[in-house]
């Protein structure tokens, strides 16, 4: 099953010029916070299919992103402390996503229609009938968004989050059962990989652009999950117009390509790579805001405050970006999976 674009604007989540400009100061002065200087002597090699064959593609703020030559995936080859980064650092700002209202908005714009199309792939997958869901594992599950729509169709839902701020919301404010931790297969967790097993459904949106190698993540969950498992991500994509926006502002990104946070963006060919052998894809969905990004990065380098054209033409954004999205340019993709059986896996060796 493939689907194309998604309804949203961007306006009613406080994404407006002025949020923006200061949320671009913001990312900057974070992201140098955490700045390794590049070593050109480091070896490097693609952290999707292990290419060693890359080139540079843009340096934003000191970081440079490559050019994945064989899956033609963008990677950081200056890695910042992940450790330092995730474990609820008081200079990662979360205010915006601990807010009660902004999390009741999210749920509804962001979180629902997601859900809705991993229900629909799935009962479209089992010939129409419904797909039964026992239990649903969210892997940087945030606020809980998602997981508050899985508990309430009565399905049982578990979070695993490393900021302990937006843990406690989950467990407090949505009264979700949330693992405190991250999946580090260095150091294997036995309630994390138990919470693996358990779940029919395992799903991490945007999480695996934030991981420095997303290979070892992919096979802890094939290790762990249960034969039958459905796994669902979230990836921001390339080549996309949103990359493009990228390229043309990169001395003030806010969101795609933004170091240190986003280690990697996946082309699908990477994807593929990555999940060869382990997972059948069911479903994509290919979504973005490039439109958006390219009208407001105008705006904002001209100066521009409210003008009426810039919306009167975000007004107009929504079947834009589907086009844009249907000819491969989306910025985002939701990939639905199938666990292959280890009784195919070894047929096929
Ligand atoms: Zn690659």
């Amino acid at each position: 099953m493939q689907k194309y674009g998604k309804e949203i604007d961007m306006r009613n989540l406080n994404r407006n010029l002025e949020n923006i400009r200061v949320m671009k100061q913001n990312r900057k002065d974070a992201s140098l916070k955490y700045l390794n200087e590049f070593n050109p002597d480091d070896e490097i090699s693609c952290p999707i299919c292990e290419s060693g064959q890359y080139k540079y593609y843009v340096d934003i703020y000191g970081y440079k992103y490559c050019e994945c030559q064989y899956c033609k995936s963008i990677f950081l080859a200056n890695l910042p402390n992940a450790e330092e980064l995730y474990q609820g650092s008081e200079e990662v700002a979360v205010e915006h996503y601990v807010d009660k209202e902004i999390f009741e908005k999210r749920k509804e714009i962001i979180s629902k229609p997601k859900l809705e199309f991993v229900l629909e792939c799935l009962n479209d997958y089992n010939g129409g009938g419904n797909f039964k869901i026992n239990s649903w594992l969210d892997i940087g599950c945030a606020t809980g968004e998602l997981l508050s729509f899985v508990q309430d169709m009565g399905i049982k839902a578990v979070g695993i989050e490393s900021d302990y701020r937006e843990a406690e919301f989950a467990r407090k404010i949505v009264g979700l059962e949330i693992i405190e931790g991250y999946i580090d297969s260095k150091n294997p967790n036995e309630e994390i990989n138990n919470a693996v097993y358990d779940a029919s459904v395992i799903s991490f949106i945007n999480v695996l652009e934030h991981i420095p190698n997303p290979i070892d993540f992919i096979n802890d969950i094939y290790k762990y999950s249960n034969d039958d498992s459905i796994l669902v991500f979230e990836v921001p994509r390339h080549p996309s117009l949103a990359s493009f926006s990228n390229l043309v502002s990169h001395d003030a990104v806010y969101r795609h390509m933004v170091p240190p946070q986003h280690l990697q963006i996946f082309t699908e060919k990477g994807v593929d790579e990555i999940l060869k052998d382990k997972y059948e894809i069911i479903g994509k969905w290919g979504f973005g805001q490039g439109f958006f990004d390219i009208l407001t990065e105008s705006a904002i380098n001209a100066d521009l405050d409210n003008l009426e054209l810039y919306n009167q033409l975000i007004d107009q954004s929504n079947p834009i970006q589907k086009v844009i999205d249907e000819v491969g340019f989306s910025d985002t993709m939701i990939f639905v999976c199938k666990k292959l059986s280890k009784l195919m896996d070894s047929s096929s060796n």
